[in-house]
């Protein structure tokens, strides 16, 4: 059985190809980022790759470069939605970490105040 789901029935493929609807906050020619739909912070954005990739796990050398350009897109959004003095990124790899969507993703979560050690 495959570990991931194939890349035509994935919902971050659909969402960057404009095939479902989302509301984008930032974009270059590798990254999208959108609002979550089901947010869990006043502030929360995702930021995925337009590669798809499902899992940190699923990383190849040749991504190094698209890794970094998530973090650097993350702080341009942080700076559009100005809570650069206080963000948390987050990737969850495999469902036992809680990925529900197996398109790699960074969430962004801001404006209210964050826990640690994180649930
Ligand atoms: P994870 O549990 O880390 O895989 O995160 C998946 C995230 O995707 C969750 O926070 C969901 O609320 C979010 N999500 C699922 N479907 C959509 C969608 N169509 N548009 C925006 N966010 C979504």
């Amino acid at each position: 059985m495959p570990a991931e789901p194939m890349v035509n029935s994935c919902m971050f493929c659909d969402i960057v190809a404009g095939l479902r609807p989302s509301t984008r906050v930032y974009e270059t020619e590798t990254v999208l980022a959108f609002r979550d739909i089901q947010p869990a912070a006043p502030t929360h954005i995702l930021i995925v790759p337009k590669k798809h990739i499902a899992r940190i796990v699923d990383i190849a050398e040749d991504d190094v470069c698209l890794m970094g350009e998530l973090l650097l897109a993350a702080k341009v959004v942080a700076e559009q939605e100005r809570v650069g003095d206080g963000f948390r990124l987050v990737f969850n790899n495999g469902a036992t970490a809680g990925q529900s969507v197996f398109h790699i993703h960074m969430h962004l979560l801001a404006n209210r105040r964050m826990g640690w050690p994180p649930g």
